[in-house]
């Protein structure tokens, strides 16, 4: 299946991602965590985009769809793979319906989490991840056994720079702008699945079997 998780930042995207991908099994494609592991190795395109994500603004689209064409190529898409957090512009969705139906190519669903913005603000202030797997855990809604420690692989638990309230707010904001369009653009082309986010976290993941036609109890 070719999916798209849409979203608000702090909708559960990256959370639900993990689920999908072990029960559908295609690979999670996440600009947000490729533009970090770029940033974290210090690489051209990691210090393009740092200065971006540092002020809780888009990475311009050319650096991003390229990005994410180079990813879709590799054999692993072949038979699929679940978008998070791409596309964010409609220029971004345009660019992927393109490539998409150059190679005979569509999309199969996109499922938009909707939350409301005092709950994001809240789950964001309040989310924490491992820096070492990207494991992602929130301090009282899906807190960790051992307090500051992955479950997975026990490595140090740690704020993301862009998780403070003020990059919070502007993230959101950029979202509205430039994100919220894309849910008419994928509703008029007959894919958007509308997910109640606000639910905890193992309804949503029952929610979105529901709407793919699967029965994930
Ligand atoms: P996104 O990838 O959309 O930005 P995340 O999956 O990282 O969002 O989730 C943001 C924060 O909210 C994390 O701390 C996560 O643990 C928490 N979270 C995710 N889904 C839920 C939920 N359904 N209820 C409460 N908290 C949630
Ligand atoms: P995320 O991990 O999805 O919350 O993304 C973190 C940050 O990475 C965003 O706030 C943007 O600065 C940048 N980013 C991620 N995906 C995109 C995209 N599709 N287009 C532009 N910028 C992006």
């Amino acid at each position: 299946m070719r999916l798209v998780l849409l979203g608000p930042p702090g909708a559960g995207k990256g959370t639900q991602a993990r689920e999908i991908n072990q029960r559908l099994a295609i690979p999670h494609i996440s600009t947000g965590d490729m533009f970090r592991e770029a940033i974290k190795r210090g690489t051209p395109l990691g210090r393009q985009a740092e200065v971006y994500i540092k002020g809780g603004r888009l990475v311009p689209d050319e650096v991003t769809i390229g990005l994410v064409q180079e990813r879709l190529v590799q054999p692993d898409c072949r038979n699929g793979f679940l978008l998070d957090g791409f596309p964010r512009t409609v220029a971004q969705a345009e660019a992927l319906d393109s490539w998409l139906s150059s190679r005979g190519e569509r999309l199969d669903a996109v499922i938009d989490i909707e939350v409301p913005r005092d709950a994001l603000l809240e789950r964001l202030t309040g989310r924490r991840v491992c820096r070492q797997c990207g494991a992602t855990y929130h301090v009282r809604y899906n807190p960790p056994a051992v307090p500051g420690k992955c479950d997975a692989c026990g490595q140090d638990l740690v704020q993301r720079a862009d998780d403070t309230e003020a990059t919070v707010s502007k993230r959101l904001d950029v979202y509205n702008e430039q994100t919220a369009p894309l849910v008419n653009y994928y509703r008029q082309r007959g894919l958007l699945k509308e997910i109640d986010g606000s639910q905890a976290i193992p309804e949503v993941i029952l929610a979105i079997g529901r709407a793919l036609g699967r029965d994930w109890q």
